[in-house]
């Protein structure tokens, strides 16, 4: 692909682009009076308009209703959490019954622990990525705790070669290989949250199952980022959160995935809780935890309503664009992103930055990551004062995310414009 570093090369990139619709099915914000070019759907995904909507619903439902709108509104909310689940598996490719939102994202991966981390005195070993996601890390370490472990003899962790910054998939199989008999769990990001590194989710899980172990992922920056193929993939277990790619706002209910060859296995020993329980039989108050089949079957609390009505404000949009024909677009815009970096970047030969995700657009979703080299984060602080939303990760990276669903060529050529001006005045 050839791309122009030009204002007028990029408005025809819009004008060509049949998505270039939903920008505007969004709010941008606006800072010191400026709309800022927001480039961290990554960290946390924009609203949508219609957003407000969805909650009014669920507000007047409850006005209303009062405690009948569980079964009365329109919605009813004793399965509110239903109509999450065709949109999600979508989104993830996976079976309705494989899947169902709840919880948050590091709640989940608990409770997916809790069954599919079962180390015995043999097999007791978790292979991941080193600098994984601080979240992920504790999960690790006290789950190895939990079960009387010492994290350290639990957790290998695969780095990148001495002077490299991403991970060969080629040094995780041999990993696996080598650890093989007392190996529990494969447990990865399926995309690196620093580095923007997607990972081949079917090799790994092949190869764990190859060893006897299962294969877990952590998709907060793999979900409504790239198509994902669970189910055929085979993966055992994911959990993801909804307020990145997928612009459900903060802290809003996670998803989770369990493959229906474990969610069919109601014997799985897991927490429980009244809405894991058998649907028909949740308000007959008995004793005895039934879980329901499925991944519903994970559930524990009653389902937040208007965090889920936010979350259905964007599914809705998802389904409506489709992720193939958003990652068709995300192709090309990260590529642009990359081309006019470069472009600007070669400008001024006493600049060090440099792209450290993955080049193949197959090994990389929307996210670039810059490295600093030779500078600090004063340079993340002067393009935020730009009017550039990025955001910087210890100790010298800044990812840049193009989302999509609302950002433009327009946008791209813009930062790099941007970046130009802050670079000829650096000195
Ligand atoms: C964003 C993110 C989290 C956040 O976890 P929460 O439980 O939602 O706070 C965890 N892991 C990864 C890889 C992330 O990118």
């Amino acid at each position: 692909m050839t791309h122009e570093n030009s204002l007028a090369y990029a408005k025809k990139q819009d004008a060509q682009d049949p998505l270039a619709v939903y920008r505007d099915k969004f709010h941008h914000p606006v800072i010191d009076d400026k709309q800022v070019l927001y480039f961290t759907g990554n960290s946390l995904g924009l609203q949508p308009k219609s957003a407000r909507e969805y909650i009014n619903k669920e507000l007047d439902e409850w006005a209303k209703w009062g405690v009948e709108g569980h079964f009365e509104a329109e919605n009813p909310w004793v399965s509110y959490h239903e109509i999450l689940t065709p949109g999600s598996a979508r989104l993830v490719g996976a079976n309705e019954s494989e899947v169902v939102c709840m919880g948050s994202l590091t709640n989940n991966l608990h409770l997916l622990f809790v069954s599919f981390y079962k180390p015995t005195t043999k097999r007791f070993k978790i292979i991941s990525e080193a600098k994984m996601f601080p979240s992920d890390r504790y999960l690790l370490e006290t789950q190895a705790r939990h079960h009387g472990l010492d994290p350290d003899e639990v957790i290998i962790e695969i780095s990148p070669r001495d002077g490299e910054y991403l991970i060969r998939e080629e040094d995780i199989i041999s990993a696996i290989e080598e650890h093989s008999d007392e190996l529990s769990l494969v447990f990865f990001g399926g995309m690196n949250y620093f580095t923007g590194q997607l990972f081949d989710m079917e090799k790994l899980t092949k190869a764990a199952h190859k060893h006897g172990a299962l294969a877990g992922f952590d998709l907060a920056h793999a979900a409504g980022n790239v198509p994902l193929d669970l189910h055929n993939w085979d993966v055992d277990f994911a959990a993801w959160c909804t307020y990145k790619y997928i612009n459900s706002s903060a802290g809003n209910v996670a998803g989770l995935f369990v493959h229906e060859r474990h969610g069919n296995d109601t014997s799985i020993n897991r927490f429980g809780g009244w809405w894991g329980h058998n649907k028909e039989r949740r308000f007959l108050m008995e004793n005895s935890f039934e879980p329901m089949q499925g991944a519903e079957g994970w559930q524990i609390s009653n389902a937040p309503v208007m965090g889920m009505a936010l979350l259905k404000a964007s599914l809705d949009i998802f389904d409506e664009a489709g992720i193939h024909h958003l990652r068709e677009k995300s192709l090309q815009l990260t590529s642009y992103l990359e081309f006019i970096f470069n472009d600007v970047v070669n400008q001024f030969p006493d600049f060090q930055l440099e792209i450290i995700t993955p080049s193949d657009p197959q090994q990389r979703g929307a996210q670039l990551s810059i490295k600093l080299i030779g500078t600090d984060k004063s340079f993340f602080d002067k393009l935020t004062k730009a009017g550039v939303i990025s955001d910087f990760r210890s100790p010298d990276v800044i990812r840049v995310a193009p989302a999509p669903l609302y950002n433009s060529f327009e946008d791209v050529y813009q930062f790099g414009s941007t970046l130009h001006s802050l670079l000829s005045k650096w000195r």
